[in-house]
């Protein structure tokens, strides 16, 4: 559908702000950045699968993907569901071709029943808009679909638990690119003993789909001065945009 005015002025806007967190006044300045990612960029795909090989969606994987939802609103598998105000299943194009997974639902997102709808999700928001996709062309979950309380990182078995939503959905949406936001899924897609800095930025691969992890965008919150994070984030998000032939 074509955009109005206003809505491209929207999206520039969205965009601009996010570069400008980003420090891209100084990151499309620096010649030896735009050297790495373009690097990377290029040196990742001929090691991942082949983005073609992608079948459509057949309504019966859409149907099933709204049951997920339908199970997810209702699930007592483990002990958050005592917790949660609403449990948060996803929300986005159920045949989108990027994904974006973060940790679990924070206080915002468990009221409102949607993902990163906080400051966090905020940034992550105007990420997407950077990388020039529409919200509702990407589709954004998290690894637990019910707030963890205080906020605290997930238990292993609640993680184990609740992939089976999020395993389905991956196998039922079949993303193009998976964006993995922050230790917590990093360590469950990308295992790894380093930390996020050097995890970050490195394509893996998941049941045959591309896998990117990055810094969650809370860190990025809470670190806001920091622009070097914004910078490596900008630039994990530059190889994945590559890799869907966005540039
Ligand atoms: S976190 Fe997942 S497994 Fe646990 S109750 Fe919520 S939906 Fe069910």
């Amino acid at each position: 559908m074509k955009k109005n005015a206003a809505e491209i002025r929207e999206d520039l806007k969205a965009h601009v702000d996010f570069l400008t967190e980003a420090g891209a006044g100084f990151v499309l300045r620096r010649p030896e950045d735009q050297a790495g990612a373009a690097a990377g960029a290029s040196g990742a795909p001929s090691a991942l699968p082949s983005l073609a090989d992608r079948p459509p969606q057949t309504a019966e994987e859409r149907k099933l993907l709204e049951e997920i939802d339908r199970h997810v609103l209702a699930c007592t598998l483990c002990d958050l569901h005592r917790f949660r105000t609403r449990a948060v299943p996803g929300e986005g194009d159920r045949a989108a071709e990027l994904m974006f997974i973060g940790e679990g639902p924070g206080r915002d997102e468990d009221l409102q029943g949607r993902p990163f709808v906080g400051r966090a999700g905020q940034l992550l928001r105007k990420i997407i808009a950077a990388m020039k996709f529409r919200e509702d062309e990407v589709y954004i979950t998290n690894m637990v679909k019910c707030r963890p309380p205080e906020n605290r990182v997930p238990h292993h078995e609640e993680i184990e638990a609740c992939s089976r939503y999020l395993i389905r959905q991956i196998e039922l949406i079949r993303p193009k690119v998976i964006v993995i936001l922050g230790k917590t899924p990093t360590d469950y897609f990308a295992p790894g003993r380093e930390g996020m800095t050097v995890r970050r930025g490195r394509f893996g691969s998941y049941l045959g789909i591309p896998v990117m992890p990055t810094f969650h965008p809370s860190y990025l919150v809470r670190n806001e001065g920091n622009r070097e994070l914004k910078r490596m984030v900008w630039e994990d998000m530059q190889k994945v945009m590559a890799l869907l032939g966005k540039k």
